[in-house]
């Protein structure tokens, strides 16, 4: 009778487990998908004016996919995000994982800064289970919102395990991205978000999801990067490097006391003769300057056009402006050693 009565039990905490919906929390921040307007049409509307739990309710048949909780974390237009607001979204991040509150989170997000936020988080977040970000290009008060697909499909690629150690996501459109490549690349469009050196890494589709890559660098959880206890990050800023640009840019920073530069520069992150100049003067005051490029995809590399080894700079390899300006500022909280902050451009 014992055996029997033992196995019962074991069939039913079987069963209820297989019945049980994955735990999703949804951390908000605003954006496009908190807009609101006065008209059914985009034009005028306010970013991070909707909270989690009127978006939630626009989206019939979320609560199938998972048991969902919703936290408003900050509501603001994402063209006013914050290393603040970064912080506090780490640190609540690391919170659910370690209390195992979730399976997985999911961040609601404006578009403009997403692609800033999803590799913040990428290079400060241990924990191997799925953080994925979304948003919208339409309001929520506008004819076919993409906001509620796009919520439902970010919580659908969440509550999958297959999405375990691919680190932060950005899922768009159908498309899932990974946090390090992604770029928002049209200003309007509802397709907005691609990935330009990789391709997205998969799909989601009929509630289905399904990956064809993994994307080695941005599934690297080992990074060095400990934020606890900090309150802000050291000031890095870019210089914007077109034809005929004097160096100006680049000496102001250096005057305001910023440690680091990136340079957005032409082709293979090049530069004229007065941004040489102004580079070399900043390099010698011990400011760590990293050659980007503005072109959109590919890699900068060391030793090209550039005598990187007389002039004293990094590069960013294939990493934008905006990515290679996170990856320095949080590079500077763990040392100004040139030869270690270039091989955290080579790794991460
Ligand atoms: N400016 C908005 C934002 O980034 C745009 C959007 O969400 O699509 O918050």
């Amino acid at each position: 009778m014992k055996p029997l009565f033992a196995l019962i039990i074991v069939l039913f905490v079987c069963l209820t487990s297989f019945a049980q919906k994955p735990r999703i929390i949804i951390l908000a921040t605003g954006g496009t998908i908190a807009g609101e307007g006065a008209s059914a049409d985009r034009a005028a509307y306010t970013a991070g004016k909707v909270p989690i739990k009127s978006l939630l309710a626009a989206v019939p048949g979320i609560e199938k996919i998972a048991d969902i909780t919703g936290e408003q974390i900050a509501n603001v237009g994402s063209q006013d995000m914050t290393i603040e607001i970064w912080m506090k979204l780490n640190k609540r991040i690391n919170e659910i994982f370690t209390n195992n509150e979730a399976e997985g989170i999911v961040i609601t997000h404006g578009t403009d800064t997403q692609e800033e936020t999803a590799y913040f988080l990428n290079l400060t977040v241990r924990h191997d289970k799925p953080v994925v970000l979304t948003g919208s290009m339409r309001p929520s008060t506008a004819i076919s919102a993409d906001g509620p697909k796009n919520l439902y499909d970010a919580v659908t690629v969440a509550a999958s395990p297959k999405s375990n150690g691919r680190g932060v996501l950005v899922v768009f459109n159908e498309s899932i991205f990974d946090g390090r490549d992604v770029v928002k690349g049209n200003t309007t469009k509802v397709d907005a978000f691609s990935s330009p050196n990789l391709g997205p890494l998969g799909q989601v589709y009929d509630g289905k999801v399904i990956y064809y890559l993994n994307a080695v660098r941005a599934a690297n959880k080992a990074t060095p990067f400990d934020i606890k206890g900090l309150t802000t990050l050291p000031k890095v800023g870019i210089a914007y490097m077109d034809a005929d640009a004097d160096g100006g840019v680049v000496a102001h920073f250096v005057k305001e006391g910023y440690k680091g530069i990136i340079i957005a520069g032409v082709g293979n992150g090049n530069f004229n003769k007065a941004f040489y100049d102004a580079i070399d003067a900043a390099v010698k005051k011990g400011v760590i300057v990293v050659r980007s490029s503005h072109v959109g995809s590919g890699r900068v590399t060391l030793y090209d056009e550039v005598d990187d080894k007389t002039l004293g700079t990094l590069v960013s390899d294939d990493l934008n402006p905006q990515k290679a300006r996170l990856l320095l500022m949080l590079g500077l909280t763990q040392t100004s050693n040139k030869d270690i902050l270039q091989s955290y451009f080579f790794k991460y």
